[in-house]
Protein backbone atom coordinates (compact mmCIF):
# COMPACT_ATOMS: atom_id res chain seq x y z
CA UNK A 1 0.00 0.00 0.00
CA UNK A 2 1.04 3.57 -0.85
CA UNK A 3 2.52 5.41 2.10
CA UNK A 4 -0.23 8.34 3.14
CA UNK A 5 0.96 11.27 5.35
CA UNK A 6 0.44 10.34 9.52
CA UNK A 7 -3.33 11.48 10.31
CA UNK A 8 -3.48 15.29 11.40
CA UNK A 9 -1.02 16.58 9.61
CA UNK A 10 -0.86 18.10 6.06
CA UNK A 11 0.97 19.10 3.21
CA UNK A 12 0.39 22.43 2.04
CA UNK A 13 0.51 21.95 -1.90
CA UNK A 14 0.39 25.13 -4.80
CA UNK A 15 -1.46 27.16 -5.48
CA UNK A 16 -2.56 26.99 -1.59
CA UNK A 17 0.86 27.70 -0.53
CA UNK A 18 0.50 31.33 -1.64
CA UNK A 19 -2.35 32.15 1.01
CA UNK A 20 0.37 31.25 3.69
CA UNK A 21 3.11 33.42 2.22
CA UNK A 22 0.52 35.81 2.02
CA UNK A 23 -0.48 35.05 5.13
CA UNK A 24 2.81 35.01 6.67
CA UNK A 25 4.43 37.97 5.04
CA UNK A 26 1.57 40.29 6.08
CA UNK A 27 2.23 39.13 9.66
CA UNK A 28 5.80 39.66 9.35
CA UNK A 29 5.42 43.23 8.23
CA UNK A 30 2.59 44.30 11.07
CA UNK A 31 5.01 42.10 13.84
CA UNK A 32 7.90 44.40 12.74
CA UNK A 33 5.48 47.56 13.12
CA UNK A 34 4.76 46.55 16.50
CA UNK A 35 8.43 46.33 17.48
CA UNK A 36 8.65 42.76 17.49
CA UNK A 37 11.95 40.64 16.02
CA UNK A 38 11.48 37.40 15.20
CA UNK A 39 13.14 34.28 16.74
CA UNK A 40 13.54 30.53 16.11
CA UNK A 41 13.57 28.00 18.52
CA UNK A 42 14.67 24.09 17.72
CA UNK A 43 11.40 22.03 16.78
CA UNK A 44 12.57 19.52 19.87
CA UNK A 45 12.89 20.30 23.34
CA UNK A 46 14.07 18.21 26.76
CA UNK A 47 10.37 17.30 28.31
CA UNK A 48 10.84 18.59 31.20
CA UNK A 49 10.65 22.17 29.51
CA UNK A 50 6.89 21.70 28.53
CA UNK A 51 6.48 19.70 31.93
CA UNK A 52 7.48 23.13 33.94
CA UNK A 53 6.72 25.54 31.60
CA UNK A 54 3.20 24.56 30.29
CA UNK A 55 2.57 22.70 33.20
CA UNK A 56 2.05 19.05 34.38
CA UNK A 57 -1.69 19.10 34.93
CA UNK A 58 -2.40 20.43 31.37
CA UNK A 59 -4.40 18.61 28.73
CA UNK A 60 -1.60 19.41 26.48
CA UNK A 61 1.12 17.42 28.78
CA UNK A 62 -1.32 15.24 30.18
CA UNK A 63 -2.34 14.02 26.53
CA UNK A 64 -1.25 15.73 23.72
CA UNK A 65 2.64 15.72 23.64
CA UNK A 66 5.21 13.88 21.25
CA UNK A 67 7.50 12.61 23.41
CA UNK A 68 9.94 9.83 22.42
CA UNK A 69 13.29 8.63 23.63
CA UNK A 70 15.86 9.74 21.20
CA UNK A 71 19.03 7.19 21.14
CA UNK A 72 20.60 8.37 24.03
CA UNK A 73 17.68 8.04 26.43
CA UNK A 74 17.04 11.68 26.83
CA UNK A 75 13.25 12.11 26.69
CA UNK A 76 12.78 14.30 24.40
CA UNK A 77 9.25 16.44 23.08
CA UNK A 78 7.87 17.73 20.06
CA UNK A 79 6.79 21.59 20.87
CA UNK A 80 3.25 21.60 21.59
CA UNK A 81 3.39 25.46 21.77
CA UNK A 82 5.85 28.49 21.46
CA UNK A 83 6.36 30.38 24.62
CA UNK A 84 8.04 27.75 27.35
CA UNK A 85 10.72 27.49 24.24
CA UNK A 86 11.03 31.80 24.07
CA UNK A 87 11.16 31.52 27.49
CA UNK A 88 13.88 28.79 27.79
CA UNK A 89 15.94 31.07 24.86
CA UNK A 90 15.54 34.18 26.99
CA UNK A 91 16.97 33.02 30.02
CA UNK A 92 19.49 30.61 28.11
CA UNK A 93 20.87 33.77 25.89
CA UNK A 94 20.34 36.60 29.10
CA UNK A 95 18.29 38.56 26.98
CA UNK A 96 16.66 39.85 30.61
CA UNK A 97 20.36 41.54 30.47
CA UNK A 98 19.76 43.46 27.03
CA UNK A 99 17.24 47.09 27.19
CA UNK A 100 13.89 45.42 28.04
CA UNK A 101 10.85 44.72 26.78
CA UNK A 102 12.27 41.79 24.80
CA UNK A 103 9.74 41.63 21.98
CA UNK A 104 9.88 38.62 20.60
CA UNK A 105 7.74 36.30 17.85
CA UNK A 106 7.45 33.12 15.56
CA UNK A 107 6.18 31.36 13.07
CA UNK A 108 6.30 27.66 14.04
CA UNK A 109 4.67 24.23 13.59
CA UNK A 110 3.76 22.79 17.15
CA UNK A 111 2.92 19.20 17.54
CA UNK A 112 0.07 18.16 19.38
CA UNK A 113 -2.18 14.59 19.86
CA UNK A 114 -5.44 15.16 19.67
CA UNK A 115 -8.53 13.81 17.22
CA UNK A 116 -8.40 15.37 14.26
CA UNK A 117 -10.90 17.79 12.99
CA UNK A 118 -11.42 20.94 11.00
CA UNK A 119 -9.27 23.32 12.86
CA UNK A 120 -7.60 20.61 15.10
CA UNK A 121 -4.37 19.18 13.52
CA UNK A 122 -1.66 17.15 15.21
CA UNK A 123 0.86 19.24 13.06
CA UNK A 124 -0.44 22.92 12.94
CA UNK A 125 1.15 25.95 12.87
CA UNK A 126 1.33 29.26 14.86
CA UNK A 127 2.20 32.67 15.33
CA UNK A 128 3.27 34.30 18.38
CA UNK A 129 4.56 37.11 19.88
CA UNK A 130 5.48 37.55 23.31
CA UNK A 131 6.89 40.40 25.23
CA UNK A 132 9.19 40.25 28.46
CA UNK A 133 10.43 42.59 30.98
CA UNK A 134 7.40 44.62 32.10
CA UNK A 135 4.30 44.66 33.82
CA UNK A 136 2.41 47.56 32.73
CA UNK A 137 -1.10 47.25 31.67
CA UNK A 138 -0.02 49.07 28.56
CA UNK A 139 1.50 46.34 27.40
CA UNK A 140 -1.23 43.64 27.72
CA UNK A 141 -3.49 45.92 25.67
CA UNK A 142 -0.40 46.39 22.95
CA UNK A 143 -0.02 42.43 22.45
CA UNK A 144 -3.70 42.44 22.23
CA UNK A 145 -3.62 45.30 19.30
CA UNK A 146 -0.87 43.32 17.66
CA UNK A 147 -3.31 40.08 17.38
CA UNK A 148 -6.24 42.59 16.35
CA UNK A 149 -4.32 44.26 13.92
CA UNK A 150 -3.30 41.14 12.24
CA UNK A 151 -6.96 39.59 12.22
CA UNK A 152 -8.03 43.04 11.08
CA UNK A 153 -5.53 43.66 8.47
CA UNK A 154 -5.45 40.43 6.69
CA UNK A 155 -9.54 41.35 6.34
CA UNK A 156 -11.94 39.31 9.40
CA UNK A 157 -14.56 41.56 10.17
CA UNK A 158 -16.49 39.21 12.52
CA UNK A 159 -14.23 39.21 15.83
CA UNK A 160 -14.61 38.93 19.45
CA UNK A 161 -12.33 39.52 21.82
CA UNK A 162 -13.24 37.91 24.82
CA UNK A 163 -11.33 39.24 28.09
CA UNK A 164 -10.80 38.27 31.80
CA UNK A 165 -8.52 38.37 34.72
CA UNK A 166 -7.44 35.07 36.41
CA UNK A 167 -5.18 36.70 38.74
CA UNK A 168 -1.83 35.91 40.32
CA UNK A 169 -0.85 32.97 42.76
CA UNK A 170 -2.43 34.77 45.73
CA UNK A 171 -5.36 35.66 44.46
CA UNK A 172 -5.72 31.92 43.31
CA UNK A 173 -5.15 30.77 46.67
CA UNK A 174 -8.66 31.50 47.97
CA UNK A 175 -10.34 31.06 44.46
CA UNK A 176 -9.14 27.44 44.71
CA UNK A 177 -10.44 26.73 48.14
CA UNK A 178 -14.00 28.04 46.60
CA UNK A 179 -13.10 25.79 43.35
CA UNK A 180 -12.64 22.67 45.51
CA UNK A 181 -16.13 23.66 47.60
CA UNK A 182 -17.79 23.50 44.10
CA UNK A 183 -16.27 20.60 43.00
CA UNK A 184 -16.31 18.53 46.25
CA UNK A 185 -20.28 17.15 45.91
CA UNK A 186 -19.12 16.42 42.05
CA UNK A 187 -15.74 14.23 43.06
CA UNK A 188 -17.23 11.99 45.87
CA UNK A 189 -20.56 10.94 43.75
CA UNK A 190 -18.03 10.42 41.13
CA UNK A 191 -19.11 12.55 38.51
CA UNK A 192 -15.97 14.38 37.40
CA UNK A 193 -14.16 12.21 34.99
CA UNK A 194 -10.78 10.57 36.44
CA UNK A 195 -8.26 13.26 34.86
CA UNK A 196 -10.71 15.80 36.59
CA UNK A 197 -10.61 13.73 39.95
CA UNK A 198 -6.40 13.92 39.36
CA UNK A 199 -6.68 17.43 39.26
CA UNK A 200 -9.00 18.18 42.23
CA UNK A 201 -6.18 18.57 44.68
CA UNK A 202 -3.26 19.65 42.63
CA UNK A 203 -4.78 22.37 40.24
CA UNK A 204 -8.91 22.27 40.14
CA UNK A 205 -8.36 25.21 37.81
CA UNK A 206 -7.51 22.75 35.23
CA UNK A 207 -10.81 21.03 35.76
CA UNK A 208 -12.98 24.51 34.41
CA UNK A 209 -11.15 23.71 30.71
CA UNK A 210 -11.66 20.07 30.57
CA UNK A 211 -13.32 19.33 27.39
CA UNK A 212 -15.94 16.45 29.15
CA UNK A 213 -18.68 17.71 28.37
CA UNK A 214 -20.14 16.11 31.52
CA UNK A 215 -17.43 18.18 33.22
CA UNK A 216 -18.00 20.75 31.00
CA UNK A 217 -21.43 21.30 32.33
CA UNK A 218 -20.79 21.02 35.97
CA UNK A 219 -17.83 23.54 35.53
CA UNK A 220 -20.21 26.36 33.75
CA UNK A 221 -21.97 27.00 37.38
CA UNK A 222 -18.90 27.28 38.82
CA UNK A 223 -17.16 30.60 41.05
CA UNK A 224 -15.61 32.38 38.76
CA UNK A 225 -12.09 33.87 39.52
CA UNK A 226 -12.59 37.66 38.14
CA UNK A 227 -14.90 37.59 41.40
CA UNK A 228 -11.72 36.43 43.71
CA UNK A 229 -9.01 38.52 42.25
CA UNK A 230 -7.14 40.84 44.86
CA UNK A 231 -6.83 44.47 44.59
CA UNK A 232 -3.90 44.45 42.67
CA UNK A 233 -5.19 42.19 39.75
CA UNK A 234 -8.23 44.12 39.66
CA UNK A 235 -6.41 47.23 39.07
CA UNK A 236 -4.53 46.02 36.42
CA UNK A 237 -7.13 44.51 34.58
CA UNK A 238 -9.40 48.08 34.83
CA UNK A 239 -5.97 49.32 33.47
CA UNK A 240 -5.86 46.98 30.66
CA UNK A 241 -9.37 47.78 29.76
CA UNK A 242 -8.99 51.67 29.33
CA UNK A 243 -6.26 50.97 27.21
CA UNK A 244 -8.11 48.80 24.89
CA UNK A 245 -10.92 52.19 24.82
CA UNK A 246 -8.07 54.89 24.19
CA UNK A 247 -7.60 52.56 21.05
CA UNK A 248 -11.45 51.77 20.27
CA UNK A 249 -11.07 48.35 20.89
CA UNK A 250 -14.08 46.95 22.27
CA UNK A 251 -13.88 43.83 24.32
CA UNK A 252 -16.41 41.47 25.98
CA UNK A 253 -15.19 40.51 30.03
CA UNK A 254 -15.63 36.73 30.00
CA UNK A 255 -15.18 35.25 33.42
CA UNK A 256 -14.81 31.95 31.97
CA UNK A 257 -11.73 31.95 30.54
CA UNK A 258 -8.90 30.52 32.37
CA UNK A 259 -6.85 29.10 28.94
CA UNK A 260 -5.41 25.72 28.82
CA UNK A 261 -1.55 26.28 30.13
CA UNK A 262 -1.20 26.27 33.82
CA UNK A 263 1.51 29.89 33.16
CA UNK A 264 -0.65 31.93 32.73
CA UNK A 265 -1.55 35.21 35.77
CA UNK A 266 -3.68 38.37 35.64
CA UNK A 267 -5.10 39.68 31.43
CA UNK A 268 -6.05 36.26 29.62
CA UNK A 269 -7.82 36.86 26.58
CA UNK A 270 -9.38 34.89 23.27
CA UNK A 271 -9.79 36.33 19.67
CA UNK A 272 -13.00 34.51 18.42
CA UNK A 273 -14.02 34.19 14.48
CA UNK A 274 -17.68 33.64 13.28
CA UNK A 275 -16.75 29.86 12.48
CA UNK A 276 -18.60 27.74 14.72
CA UNK A 277 -16.85 25.25 16.92
CA UNK A 278 -13.45 24.96 18.10
CA UNK A 279 -12.08 26.26 14.73
CA UNK A 280 -13.47 29.84 16.16
CA UNK A 281 -11.09 30.32 18.46
CA UNK A 282 -8.19 31.37 16.10
CA UNK A 283 -5.46 33.37 18.80
CA UNK A 284 -5.31 32.86 22.67
CA UNK A 285 -3.42 34.65 25.33
CA UNK A 286 -2.76 35.86 28.34
CA UNK A 287 -0.15 37.39 31.27
CA UNK A 288 2.38 34.93 32.51
CA UNK A 289 4.33 36.71 34.99
CA UNK A 290 5.81 33.22 36.75
CA UNK A 291 6.97 31.65 33.63
CA UNK A 292 9.92 32.87 33.87
CA UNK A 293 10.27 32.43 37.46
CA UNK A 294 9.18 28.62 37.37
CA UNK A 295 12.27 27.73 34.52
CA UNK A 296 14.50 29.06 36.96
CA UNK A 297 15.20 32.56 36.20
CA UNK A 298 14.83 35.78 37.68
CA UNK A 299 11.00 36.84 38.72
CA UNK A 300 10.40 38.35 34.84
CA UNK A 301 6.79 39.49 33.59
CA UNK A 302 5.63 38.70 30.41
CA UNK A 303 2.78 38.49 28.03
CA UNK A 304 1.71 36.92 24.41
CA UNK A 305 -0.79 35.27 22.37
CA UNK A 306 -0.42 32.42 19.55
CA UNK A 307 -2.54 32.73 16.42
CA UNK A 308 -3.44 29.15 14.84
CA UNK A 309 -2.67 29.46 11.09
CA UNK A 310 -4.58 26.86 9.90
CA UNK A 311 -7.96 28.31 12.27
CA UNK A 312 -7.22 31.80 10.55
CA UNK A 313 -7.04 30.55 7.29
CA UNK A 314 -10.49 28.74 7.67
CA UNK A 315 -11.61 32.08 9.23
CA UNK A 316 -9.95 34.07 5.92
CA UNK A 317 -12.15 31.44 3.47
CA UNK A 318 -15.40 31.95 5.17
CA UNK A 319 -15.06 35.90 4.81
CA UNK A 320 -13.58 35.33 1.76
CA UNK A 321 -10.88 37.83 2.48
CA UNK A 322 -8.24 36.61 0.47
CA UNK A 323 -7.04 38.50 -2.18
CA UNK A 324 -6.38 36.81 -6.04
CA UNK A 325 -2.84 35.09 -5.51
CA UNK A 326 -1.07 33.62 -8.40
CA UNK A 327 2.38 32.59 -9.49
CA UNK A 328 1.83 32.69 -13.22
CA UNK A 329 4.74 33.81 -15.39
CA UNK A 330 5.08 36.81 -17.35
CA UNK A 331 6.32 35.40 -20.16
CA UNK A 332 6.40 31.81 -21.83
CA UNK A 333 9.78 31.86 -24.04
CA UNK A 334 8.78 28.89 -26.96
CA UNK A 335 11.27 27.64 -28.84
CA UNK A 336 10.38 25.84 -32.39
CA UNK A 337 12.25 22.65 -33.08
CA UNK A 338 15.86 21.61 -31.63
CA UNK A 339 17.58 24.73 -33.31
CA UNK A 340 16.91 27.72 -30.71
CA UNK A 341 17.38 25.76 -27.31
CA UNK A 342 20.17 27.11 -26.67
CA UNK A 343 19.58 30.68 -27.78
CA UNK A 344 15.97 30.12 -25.36
CA UNK A 345 18.60 28.91 -22.62
CA UNK A 346 20.72 32.43 -22.71
CA UNK A 347 17.57 34.27 -23.46
CA UNK A 348 15.44 33.00 -20.24
CA UNK A 349 18.32 33.18 -17.92
CA UNK A 350 18.94 36.75 -18.77
CA UNK A 351 15.18 37.55 -18.16
CA UNK A 352 15.57 36.24 -14.91
CA UNK A 353 18.25 38.06 -13.73
CA UNK A 354 16.38 40.91 -14.93
CA UNK A 355 13.83 40.19 -13.04
CA UNK A 356 11.51 38.72 -15.11
CA UNK A 357 9.39 35.74 -14.14
CA UNK A 358 9.91 33.45 -17.08
CA UNK A 359 9.25 29.95 -18.24
CA UNK A 360 10.39 27.97 -21.23
CA UNK A 361 10.00 24.56 -22.41
CA UNK A 362 11.81 21.81 -20.66
CA UNK A 363 9.90 18.54 -21.40
CA UNK A 364 10.95 18.32 -25.39
CA UNK A 365 6.95 19.56 -26.67
CA UNK A 366 5.89 20.50 -29.66
CA UNK A 367 5.19 24.34 -30.48
CA UNK A 368 1.61 23.58 -30.28
CA UNK A 369 2.05 21.83 -27.09
CA UNK A 370 4.05 24.71 -25.59
CA UNK A 371 1.52 27.15 -26.50
CA UNK A 372 -1.04 25.42 -24.80
CA UNK A 373 1.11 25.24 -21.79
CA UNK A 374 1.94 28.51 -21.65
CA UNK A 375 -1.93 29.23 -21.43
CA UNK A 376 -2.18 26.56 -18.70
CA UNK A 377 0.51 28.29 -16.91
CA UNK A 378 -1.19 31.70 -17.05
CA UNK A 379 1.72 33.32 -18.47
CA UNK A 380 0.74 36.97 -19.41
CA UNK A 381 3.16 37.17 -22.39
CA UNK A 382 4.65 34.59 -24.87
CA UNK A 383 7.18 34.98 -27.49
CA UNK A 384 8.32 32.30 -30.25
CA UNK A 385 12.10 31.66 -31.17
CA UNK A 386 12.69 30.31 -34.72
CA UNK A 387 15.90 30.38 -36.61
CA UNK A 388 15.06 33.30 -37.95
CA UNK A 389 14.15 35.29 -34.58
CA UNK A 390 17.62 34.32 -32.98
CA UNK A 391 19.06 35.49 -36.34
CA UNK A 392 17.74 38.67 -36.62
CA UNK A 393 17.58 38.76 -32.83
CA UNK A 394 13.82 40.38 -32.71
CA UNK A 395 10.69 38.33 -31.95
CA UNK A 396 7.46 39.10 -31.90
CA UNK A 397 6.02 39.38 -28.20
CA UNK A 398 2.64 38.63 -27.50
CA UNK A 399 0.23 39.68 -24.99
CA UNK A 400 -1.83 36.25 -24.38
CA UNK A 401 -5.10 37.80 -23.05
CA UNK A 402 -5.19 40.56 -25.70
CA UNK A 403 -3.74 38.82 -28.66
CA UNK A 404 -1.85 42.02 -29.47
CA UNK A 405 1.23 41.71 -30.75
CA UNK A 406 4.71 43.73 -30.55
CA UNK A 407 7.95 43.45 -32.46
CA UNK A 408 10.63 43.56 -29.52
CA UNK A 409 14.51 43.25 -29.68
CA UNK A 410 16.16 40.59 -28.17
CA UNK A 411 19.62 42.00 -28.57
CA UNK A 412 18.95 45.42 -25.84
CA UNK A 413 16.17 43.77 -24.12
CA UNK A 414 14.94 47.12 -22.67
CA UNK A 415 11.98 47.39 -24.59
CA UNK A 416 10.86 43.65 -23.70
CA UNK A 417 11.47 44.25 -20.23
CA UNK A 418 9.17 47.74 -20.25
CA UNK A 419 6.63 46.23 -21.62
CA UNK A 420 6.27 43.01 -19.54
CA UNK A 421 7.04 44.35 -16.33
CA UNK A 422 4.23 46.97 -16.97
P1 LIG B 1 -8.31 24.59 21.94
O1 LIG B 1 -9.13 25.01 23.11
O2 LIG B 1 -8.98 24.82 20.62
O3 LIG B 1 -7.74 23.21 22.08
P2 LIG B 1 -5.91 25.68 23.00
O4 LIG B 1 -6.34 26.47 24.15
O5 LIG B 1 -5.38 24.32 23.21
O6 LIG B 1 -7.09 25.60 21.90
P3 LIG B 1 -3.59 27.31 22.59
O7 LIG B 1 -2.69 26.37 23.25
O8 LIG B 1 -3.96 28.54 23.27
O9 LIG B 1 -4.91 26.52 22.12
O10 LIG B 1 -3.01 27.64 21.15
C1 LIG B 1 -3.23 28.91 20.53
C2 LIG B 1 -3.93 28.76 19.20
O11 LIG B 1 -3.36 27.71 18.43
C3 LIG B 1 -5.40 28.34 19.31
O12 LIG B 1 -6.22 29.45 19.55
C4 LIG B 1 -5.65 27.75 17.95
O13 LIG B 1 -5.90 28.76 17.00
C5 LIG B 1 -4.35 27.08 17.64
N1 LIG B 1 -4.39 25.63 17.92
C6 LIG B 1 -4.27 25.01 19.12
N2 LIG B 1 -4.32 23.68 18.99
C7 LIG B 1 -4.46 23.45 17.66
C8 LIG B 1 -4.56 22.26 16.86
N3 LIG B 1 -4.49 21.05 17.40
N4 LIG B 1 -4.71 22.40 15.52
C9 LIG B 1 -4.76 23.63 14.94
N5 LIG B 1 -4.66 24.77 15.64
C10 LIG B 1 -4.52 24.70 16.98
MG1 LIG C 1 -6.12 22.43 22.97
Amino acid sequence: MAITAPRGTADILSPDILKWKYIENKIADISMRFGYSEIRTPVFEHTELFERGVGDTTDVVQKEMYTFNDKGGRSITLRPEGTASVARAFLEHNIYAQPLPAKLCYNITCYRYEKPQAGRLREFHQFGAECYGTSEPCVDAEVISLAKTILTELGIKKLNLNINSIGCPSCRKKYNEALKDYFRPYIEDGTLCQTCRDRFEKNPLRILDCKSPVCGEIADKAPVLLDYICEECHNHFEEVKKHLEAMGISYNVDGTIVRGLDYYTKTVFEFKTALQGTAGTVCGGGRYDGLIEELGGASTPGIGFAMGIERLILALEEADALPVLENAPDIFVANIGDETKLFVTALTDKLRKEGIKCERDLCGRSLKAQMKYADKCGARFSMVIGTDEAEKKTAMLKNMKEKAQTEVSLENLDELIKIVKE
